[in-house]
């Protein structure tokens, strides 16, 4: 059926039974004495070249790898052997293709904690966040499978006696799948799930962050059975590798995760490039708020303020950054606000016990301190955290959250731990929603309210793609919460949603007179 409420979703482990954690530990420290590599992957074949070296965000001394970066001329080898690949992986059955990428979910499946490890060690994310992502990966695998035998069986279509009219899906050809460091894993195989279900080569560029995590997905995809040439991989930076990949005319679509800026560079490169007119698939940022008034429970928009706004160091682009509270609880809550953030434990992303790793690198980490300056400046402090000690040798921001009188104060996404609060006074909703409205964001939204007019005049007054109601705003479910924003947070469509794939392709109708 169309939303597939037949497929079930990837169990993962239970990180609550001490045996299954025991097990996992040991298997994840197995996999992280290992030493691991990425290169260039052209017609699956590894392309020498200078190395660099990945350390770890929890500690720059500990080096997690290295990395290969694709040259000019290896991205050139890829686009040329992608291009001729393309067709034959178009003309076999989509069926086929989808038992493939079943195939793969399985291999991440059993090669669960080796990638867990990589995660953790290169992306600084937690154990919790590396389980999740493992997850969602697995269900992108199997999703956009399952879609993909829905969506490109033949249509037959109404028509006069005489004549046979059908409509169907077909690849678009070569797809440039670049994605971010925040979801090294999951976000990098959804994409290249999605335009490998619709019957085009890809070639993946990771984050430059990130390319070990994405090298090993990539080997798994590979084992499953998609051919080398179809599947090529080109780590390395913007510049060299993602600037190159958009500009050339022979790729036929882009699918793109990652700041709203970036986005507009590409569509500005993909608007003056000969070649076809590519599609163009963009998530972006948010200016993520929640709305919060005086019927709410306290302690629950409390917990789901934490998990928003504070989970995977707020390096979530559904992160919540942005807390409107109702002037006449705003106290209460930012007392208890306080109290909970006490307890967060910021440290060793490796160790379960963790709630705050750190932030990808230092770069990030400067940008955050800056922008907390400002607010101690322009805004009032709530809380700031510090960060224990053995933490200098990562790229640590500890949790902090500011008041601030308007949210026109900010200027864009602040991607990591920090939360602004501004108070509303009752019978101004309006104006809350107006402001958020006036940010031209619109990925997440939540709202936090007994009041059921309270919550109708929200939902239907914002334009954001995901709003959550009475719960926290992160952690969408693929196939059950498909998730993507509007505005300047995206083009659409939704990941993990029935509409995605079809994106990927092109529609064919043929008429035959019979
Ligand atoms: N899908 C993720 C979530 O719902 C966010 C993806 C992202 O940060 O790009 O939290």
């Amino acid at each position: 059926d169309l939303y597939g409420a037949e497929r079930r979703n990837s169990a993962g482990i239970d990180l609550a039974d001490p045996v299954a954690t025991a097990a996992l530990a040991d298997r994840m420290a197995a996999a992280a004495a290992a030493r691991a590599t990425a290169a260039p992957l052209v017609g699956g074949r590894p392309v020498d070249g200078a190395t660099r070296s990945v350390v770890s965000p929890a500690d720059n001394s500990v080096v997690v790898g290295h990395v290969a970066d694709a040259t000019a001329e290896t991205v050139d080898a890829a686009i040329a052997r992608a291009t001729r690949a393309g067709p034959d992986w178009d003309t076999i059955a989509a069926a086929e293709r989808a038992a493939i990428l079943d195939r793969a979910a399985d291999l991440y499946e059993a090669d669960g904690p080796r990638l867990m490890a990589l995660i953790v060690r290169e992306g600084g994310r937690t154990v919790p966040d590396a389980l999740s992502e493992l997850r969602e990966a697995v269900d992108f695998l199997r999703y956009y499978a399952a879609r993909a035998r829905s969506d490109f069986a033949v249509r037959r279509l109404p028509g006069p006696t005489g004549e046979r009219n059908e409509l169907r899906l077909a690849a678009r050809g070569t797809f440039a799948c670049i994605s971010p460091w925040n979801f090294p894993l999951a976000i990098f195989t959804g994409q290249v799930a999605a335009a490998l279900a619709a019957g085009n080569a890809v070639l993946a560029k990771p984050a430059e962050q990130t390319p070990l995590v994405g090298a090993a997905a990539i080997a798994l995809l590979h084992r499953a059975g998609v051919p080398g040439d179809v599947l090529q991989f080109l780590p390395g930076d913007g510049a060299t590798v993602g600037a190159r990949l958009v500009a050339d005319p022979r790729v036929s679509g882009i699918a793109f995760t990652g700041s709203t800026d970036t986005a507009r560079a590409i569509n500005r490169v993909l608007a003056d490039r000969p070649g076809p007119i590519a599609p163009f698939i963009a998530e972006t940022g948010g200016q993520n708020a929640l709305i919060v008034d005086s019927s709410a429970l306290p302690e629950q928009v409390v917990q789901d303020v934490l998990t928003s706004a504070f989970n995977s160091a707020g390096q979530r682009c559904s992160a919540l950054r942005v807390l409107f509270v109702q002037a006449d609880a705003a106290d209460r809550t930012l007392t208890m606000l306080k109290g909970a953030m006490a307890e967060l434990r910021i440290g060793d992303p490796a160790l379960l016990s963790t709630d705050i790793g750190p932030v990808i690198d230092g770069e990030a980490q400067a940008m955050l301190q800056r922008h907390a300056q400002r607010m101690r400046r322009e805004g009032r402090v709530v809380i700031e955290m510090q960060a224990p000690p053995g933490t200098e040798r990562g790229s640590f921001f500890a949790p902090a959250a500011y008041e601030i009188d308007a949210l026109d104060r900010l200027e864009g996404e602040v991607f990591g731990p920090i939360l602004h609060v501004v108070r509303w006074q009752a019978g101004r909703l309006d104006q809350v929603i107006d402001a958020i409205r006036a940010t031209g964001y619109g990925l997440t939204l939540g709202v936090h309210s007994r009041i059921d007019e309270t919550v109708r005049q929200v939902i239907s007054r914002v334009g954001v793609g995901n709003v959550y109601v009475n719960r926290n705003m992160v952690g969408a479910v693929v196939g059950v919460q498909p998730f993507g924003g509007e505005g300047l947070s995206g083009t659409g469509p939704k990941a993990g949603g029935p509409h995605y794939l079809p994106r990927f392709a092109t529609e064919r109708t043929l008429s035959v007179d019979t």
